[in-house]
């Protein structure tokens, strides 16, 4: 009655050892539902890397929430991505006790939190983040001069553990705007060497290691640790019931009227699990409505794709998804399965809640 994610144990292991062990400096990301993976699998993972000798003295988390998950599992430092700020203060927070403070990392990314932060909690680990041009947070070389002010003035009540640089996902080299803001960062004179990178290439990081070779350039990494080997990974529900239907029968909770004979499939997996709120089938404008109504047949009928695979084919949900099942419609002809039978599915594992994950 699932939404599974299975895990091919042996292979994804091999990729994700094979990573770290190509990639120096590598800082493993476990954020949101852990990359469908779940957190708490993501953080033995890491563990399990750095037990081997492969780096990962730290791990990179989304939210302050989401350390409850992981600091039990892995045992080295918590960097956190979203900047701190004084509204939402993980000092007062109950989970955030003593032992986990030495280990959390701090994102600053603006001037007024890096006093804000380190008056209400001294001794705090800290990364301060340059703005790029993802515009999401970050500071102006001007700002980031001035915090590098402030830390000297603060004196020792503080840990500078590095900049970050958060890049947009690639859109061509990210290379002259990584050198441009390097040059503002070392404008700074901050009491630092290590520089904490998003979304650059194999390639990109090479290059930047050869042209700063005085600092050390972390690579934080989610998607193409976690998920880089797609083979490794499959997805499949479960096809719980199986309705013959001729043209023009009612179904569903809408009392459509099935647009051709076929078969109308009752699959595990619905909104809840994030189902049909992905995979759109294109835009509504009058042009790509007149060439949907010329194509006819479950076009016309407004079916639309879904990501279920039924005969080798992405079939079309008979109406929207319900929360934990979707019903397809099955156009006869195609080899009908029969109940009990899993068929895949194709979702972004980011954004799924899967039943269960089985490592295989
Ligand atoms: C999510 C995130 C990453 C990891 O992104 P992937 O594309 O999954 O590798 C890196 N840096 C920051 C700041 C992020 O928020």
């Amino acid at each position: 009655m699932s939404l599974v994610l299975t895990v091919d144990g042996d292979r994804w292991r091999a990729h994700l050892t094979a990573v770290a062990a190509a990639t120096s400096g590598l800082v493993p990301v476990a954020k949101g539902n852990g990359y469908g993976l779940g957190l708490g699998r993501l953080a033995r993972r890491t563990q399990w890397l750095a037990d081997q000798g492969l780096g990962t003295d730290t791990l990179a988390v989304g939210t302050y929430g989401e350390l409850d998950a992981v600091h039990q599992r892995y045992d080295g430092g918590l960097l956190v991505l979203t900047p701190w700020r004084p509204f939402e203060d993980p000092a007062t927070e109950a989970s955030y006790q003593r032992p986990l403070q030495r280990r959390v990392i701090h994102t600053l990314s603006r001037l007024e939190d890096v006093t804000g932060l380190l008056t209400r909690q001294p001794g705090s680990r800290i990364v301060l983040e340059r703005a790029t041009t993802m515009q999401r947070h970050g500071m102006t070389a001007k700002e980031l001069r001035a915090a590098g002010k402030v830390l000297q003035e603060r004196g020792l009540d503080h840990r500078l553990e590095g900049v970050a640089i958060h890049m947009p996902l690639a859109n061509g080299t990210h290379l002259t705007e990584v050198k441009l803001l390097m040059a503002d960062v070392i404008g700074s004179e901050l009491d630092t060497r290590t520089i904490w990178v998003s979304h650059l290439t194999t390639a990109e990081l090479a290059d930047l290691r050869q042209t700063f070779p005085e600092y050390t350039f972390r690579p934080r990494i989610g998607t193409d640790l976690w998920l880089g080997d797609r083979e490794a990974l499959s997805v499949s529900a479960t096809v719980l019931d199986v309705h013959q239907v001729q043209r023009g029968d009612t179904y569903g909770y809408r009392a459509r009227s099935a647009p051709k004979p076929g078969h109308l499939l009752v699959v595990s997996g619905g909104t809840a699990h994030g189902i049909g709120l992905q995979a759109p089938t294109g835009d509504a404008s009058v042009r790509s409505r007149a060439t949907t109504l010329a194509r006819g047949g479950l076009d016309a009928a407004g079916l639309v794709r879904s990501p279920y695979l039924v005969d080798g084919k992405h079939r079309r949900f008979a109406e929207p998804p319900h929360m934990q099942a979707s019903m397809l419609f099955l156009p006869a002809g195609a080899e009908v399965p029969s109940v009990g039978d899993r068929v895949p599915v194709r979702v972004r594992y980011t954004a799924t809640s899967f039943d269960r994950v089985d490592v295989i």
